[in-house]
């Protein structure tokens, strides 16, 4: 592969922002002019890989980096978007020769290695749809996931599929076909699995992108989890104009941005967004196979002249454990925009990215149905923290609240809370559940998708998340969002993390719980320093919140639950509390 030098940030690039007015580009902005600037292909179909990648190889943009590859040692491998075609070419006729057909599902299970990127791409070229799977995830989950999305294809390596999948496949009769990514090749492929690069590279180099409609099933995401049973959401090839909006217009990526998002492509913001969306721009693509590591990481934002950054509120809770004086060590010239996704970012954590790298933190909100992202902080607009931001052009969100008769109203008034809506329709939208179609439908009432996330809009259009609609606490006559408490928790100077629940009470009907884990600097090794801190938090959240809203109880832990994504699951903490069961934990973090 070509060595390529990543041109860093300098003076000779002026970038303008895409988005300068929101108001007029929400004015001026429609889907049909986002499909003018995409190229379809040439039977008149629309298919996600030609416009994330051939489009590019076909251009001036033949030997652009589309992607550099960082190993466990930080080593580059670099792909060009002309290497990227011929790759996912390759792999498109690998699936192609196998039989594997338009519509069928190609499971990829691995580390982020240069495989599983060339397996997405090439298996949406082959018209097939796409489900990426977690690589911590245990057999069980797997099990469900691959047998619910009836998987006829997965790609996995050699390790994780003695580990994990060998002992599943009798119960898993669709899977007719397992690609193996293997280290040592002298060895014969394990029994019922064929070696993914050897049939790379016998296969031909041009390939003929299947003509899929944009209404074409292209991508099977699993939802986290935190609330439940995890639902398979469809997405159709169409979904690419919302990444490529998206990316123009809230994460401001431009062709010339060196882009990093460190999302596993095992959740839908690692493919949306670690793979799809800076691709179809035309930007250079970071991937790092490792793990969070904070030297790591501001490495990689400094060597590699990481533009623009998009990552997650549990990653910069662990920077902000380790402080502001160690990323404040790194140079980062280049950075010129950071964004969060995938839980509530407090306002804390966007003043703190101000404190490290001189930039804050913009948040968005989107979910797995949602398919991208639809609220944003955007580079232009003042940044205000603790809001998600405003809808992304193109598309309407409301605070809606169901009324007695069934119908449902939309509330105009500033301030007051409800559930978060969308209006039905954009591009992205999840097509149904994947066997689960009555429950699809619920989520649809009078032209609008409810999130079952609660938030209020302010009179400017910037909307505050509250909390998901199962977690909000009722206490005496009050609705509390748990977000909100939680943030004024994280004001004190030991709280590293925190989460609040509703546990029954008597007399108010619930109250508040907190749960809170504390920096590793801050001294917890008595009894009596732990019931300090205790009680100041407690005093903190008073002051702040009030004796109504505040947390009558708080429980110091040494770390909270989450999901493999990073989301704090209230629902365990919950049950665990309660002692009722603990639901479906198949995307706990730290269980195989
Ligand atoms: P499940 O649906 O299986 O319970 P999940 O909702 O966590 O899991 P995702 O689709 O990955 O699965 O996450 C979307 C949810 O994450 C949103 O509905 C919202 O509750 C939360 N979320 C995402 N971004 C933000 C944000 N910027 N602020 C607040 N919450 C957010
Ligand atoms: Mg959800």
């Amino acid at each position: 592969m070509p060595q390529q030098v990543i041109r860093k940030n300098s003076d000779d690039w002026e970038l303008i922002p895409n988005l300068l007015d929101y108001d007029a580009a929400r004015e001026h902005f429609s889907w049909e002019h986002e499909l003018e600037m995409l190229d379809g292909l040439p039977g008149g179909g629309l298919n996600i890989a030609h416009e994330a990648v051939d489009r590019h190889a076909a251009d001036e943009r033949h030997n652009h980096l589309a992607l550099r590859w960082l190993d466990r040692n930080g080593r580059a491998t670099d792909f060009t978007y002309g290497d990227l075609c011929a790759l996912t070419n390759r792999f498109a006729n690998v699936l192609r020769d196998l039989g594997v057909a338009k519509g069928d599902r190609v499971f990829g299970l691995s580390e982020r290695v240069p495989e599983l990127y060339i397996t997405a791409l090439g298996a949406l070229k082959n018209g097939s749809v796409f489900c990426p799977l977690f690589s911590a995830f245990g057999p069980e989950p797997l099990r469900s996931r691959l047998s619910i999305g009836e998987a006829r294809v997965l790609m996995t390596t050699e390790s994780l599929y003695q580990r994990k999948v060998a002992p599943l496949r009798d119960s898993l009769p669709h899977l007719q076909y397992v690609l193996l990514v293997r280290d040592k090749t002298d060895a014969e492929c394990p029994h019922g699995t064929l070696d993914f690069r050897a049939l790379l590279q016998s296969a031909a180099e041009s390939f003929t992108i299947e003509n899929t409609d944009p209404e074409d099933p292209a991508l099977l995401h699993f939802t986290s989890g935190t609330t439940g049973k995890p639902k398979g959401a469809l997405h159709v090839h169409e979904a690419v104009l919302a990444h490529h909006a998206s990316a123009r217009l809230a994460l401001d990526l431009h062709p010339q941005d060196v882009f990093w998002c460190t999302a596993d492509p095992g959740w839908v913001t690692g493919t949306s967004y670690g793979i799809i969306a800076p691709l179809v721009i035309g930007a250079t693509m970071i991937v790092d196979r490792e793990e969070f590591d904070p030297e790591r990481w501001y490495g990689i934002l400094r060597d590699q002249h990481v533009s623009v950054w998009y990552t997650a509120p549990t990653a910069v809770r662990m920077m902000m454990k380790h402080g502001s004086a160690l990323a404040r060590q790194f140079e980062l010239p280049a950075l010129r925009f950071m964004a969060s996704v995938g839980e509530p970012l407090n306002p804390e954590a966007v003043r703190w990215g101000e404190e490290a790298f001189g930039l804050p933190f913009h948040d968005n909100w989107w979910q797995t149905e949602t398919g991208g992202i639809m609220i944003a902080n955007y580079l232009s607009q003042p940044v205000r923290p603790g809001s998600m931001g405003r809808p992304l052009p193109g598309i309407e969100a409301a605070i809606v609240s169901a009324g007695d008769d069934g119908k449902l109203e939309v509330i105009t008034e500033a301030g007051r809370e409800g559930e978060l809506a969308l209006k039905r329709g954009w591009p992205s939208m999840f097509r149904t559940y994947l066997y689960e179609e009555a429950r699809y439908q619920k989520c649809f009432r009078d032209g609008w998708y409810l999130t079952g996330d609660l938030a209020r809009c302010d009179e400017d259009g910037y909307f505050w998340f509250v909390g998901r609609a199962d977690d909000v606490i009722k206490s005496s006559g009050h609705l509390i969002g748990p977000f909100e408490v939680e943030s004024a928790l994280m004001e004190h100077p030991a709280v590293a993390e925190a989460a609040v629940i509703g546990i029954p009470d008597p007399v108010a009907g619930e109250i508040v719980k907190g749960f809170v884990s504390l920096r590793p600097d801050v001294d917890a090794t008595s009894k009596a320093a732990v019931e300090t801190l205790r009680r100041e938090i407690l005093a903190l959240a008073r002051k702040r919140l009030g004796p109504a809203v505040a947390p009558r109880q708080i429980q110091v832990e040494n770390d909270l639950p989450r999901t493999r994504s990073g989301k704090i699951m209230r629902r365990l903490l919950k049950a665990r509390e309660l002692g009722l069961p603990e639901g479906d934990t198949s995307t706990l973090e730290g269980k195989e």
